[in-house]
């Protein structure tokens, strides 16, 4: 049940929403209540799949026992401290971060409260180099504050509050002699995600991302791998940098790692990148905060005892057999790893399948015109993404089929 006394309904909700909250977003498509596991109620009772998970955040789902426990038992300990002081889980956590990161001595963690916070604290180490060029990818999203921004590549977001922190090269994601031309000896840092998630579920593959380690190493720039969407097992590995076999000298998190409670974190690999941000050169009043980072180790272990790494790739898998068997005109297969997924469309009716498939039960992500992006809860099962498949071809009957291409 709501809780609440009087009981209203979505569009109720809505018109409130739309008087008094600034409309970045737009208006929401539903007000939700609460939710367990891989499922969620809207405020009139309704229940979905939730095939989103709070855009890969929600890593164990809603309601998950350990995180709820790990949560209310720190909330009756100490929420917030201040930096002028530590806490234990903020040191296991920061500990536990390094250690399946596999980073190597003198590594080192600094907590955000987001993965914007996480990324301004990536462009401070990468200015610390000395040198004030970034290079960033065509399609990238690194999060939305002012220098976060500057790296983001969508002029629709950018270009309403130029001028950004200058000094930023965009080069084609995936495209290595382009990344190798555009990094210079000016070069501080290349800020590069594993996979580009709002870009439509695009993954950099291991020999780019090879490349990228080789370019920057040669030119003494810092490679900087965004796992904000990535990370915390989102693509059956803690990172998906590991897939890769390379170590980058830095690393963004945020998104899984709170499993639904606001935390981000820099993570530097070795001494000499650690020691470029020394005492006094970044802060954050909230970062780290007790409360979060015993929500950040509630996640870290479930997922190791759980088995949830395993558990990612044998769904992820399993949903990628599904879309390829599924033999529609308007599928044309999917991309991705793990659980972080782009249903591709054969025309560009994304927003019209989502909410179709919402007015069906399933939360999913129209992440462009022709990809539905879908970040279930790591604890998703066989049977759910079952359940999505199976219902996909009934979602898709009220669009006009064209035919697959033929050349
Ligand atoms: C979501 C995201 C961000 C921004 O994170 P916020 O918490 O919204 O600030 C940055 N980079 C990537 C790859 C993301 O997916």
């Amino acid at each position: 049940m709501s809780g609440h006394e009087v009981s209203l309904g979505n569009h109720d909700w809505l018109e409130r929403y739309d008087h008094s909250l600034i409309r970045v977003f737009g208006t929401p498509s539903l007000v939700l209540d609460h939710g367990d596991g891989a499922w969620v109620w809207d405020v009139e009772g309704k229940r979905y799949l939730d095939l989103v998970g709070g855009i890969a955040v929600n890593a164990l789902g809603h309601n998950h026992p350990a995180l709820v426990a790990a949560v209310s038992k720190q909330a009756g300990q100490a929420l917030h401290i201040s930096n002028f002081f530590t806490s234990p889980a903020q040191i296991e956590l920061a500990e536990r971060i390094l250690s399946l990161a596999g980073g190597p001595a003198g590594s080192g963690v600094f907590f955000a409260n987001s993965g914007a916070e996480a990324i301004e604290a990536a462009i401070k180490l990468a200015r610390r180099t000395g040198r004030p060029g970034l290079v960033a990818a065509e399609g990238a999203f690194h999060g939305r504050t002012t220098g976060a921004l500057a790296l983001t590549h969508k002029p629709a977001y950018r270009e309403p509050f130029e001028p950004l922190i200058p000094g930023v090269t965009h080069v084609p994601y995936g495209d290595i002699d382009a990344l190798r031309a555009a990094v210079t000896p000016q070069t501080g840092a290349v800020v590069l995600e594993p996979v580009q998630g709002e870009a439509g579920v695009v993954p950099g593959g291991t020999a780019y991302l090879q490349a990228a380690r080789e370019i920057t190493a040669e030119a003494g720039a810092l490679l900087v791998l965004d796992e904000i969407q990535t990370g915390v097992g989102r693509t059956g590995t803690w990172f998906a940098f590991q897939q890769a076999g390379i170590t980058p000298d830095a690393m963004t998190l945020a998104k899984g790692l709170g499993g639904g409670v606001p935390i981000g974190a820099l993570v530097t690999f070795g001494a000499d990148v650690t020691g470029l941000l020394t005492a006094g050169q970044h802060g954050s009043t909230f970062g780290g905060n007790p409360l979060a980072a015993a929500a950040g180790l509630a996640v870290l272990d479930t997922i190791e005892r759980d088995g949830l790494l395993a558990h990612v790739t044998e769904v992820g898998d399993h949903l990628e057999r599904r879309i390829e068997a599924l033999d529609h005109p308007l599928v044309r297969g999917s991309r991705g790893v793990g659980l972080l997924r782009a249903i591709l469309l054969a025309a560009p009716i994304a927003p019209e399948v989502a909410a179709t498939a919402r007015a069906n039960g399933f939360i999913v992500n129209p992440v462009a015109p022709d990809a539905l992006r879908l970040a279930p809860p790591l604890v998703v099962t066989r049977e759910q993404v079952d359940l999505f498949v199976d219902a996909l071809p009934m979602i898709l009957e009220s669009f006009p089929s064209h035919p697959r291409s033929q050349s």
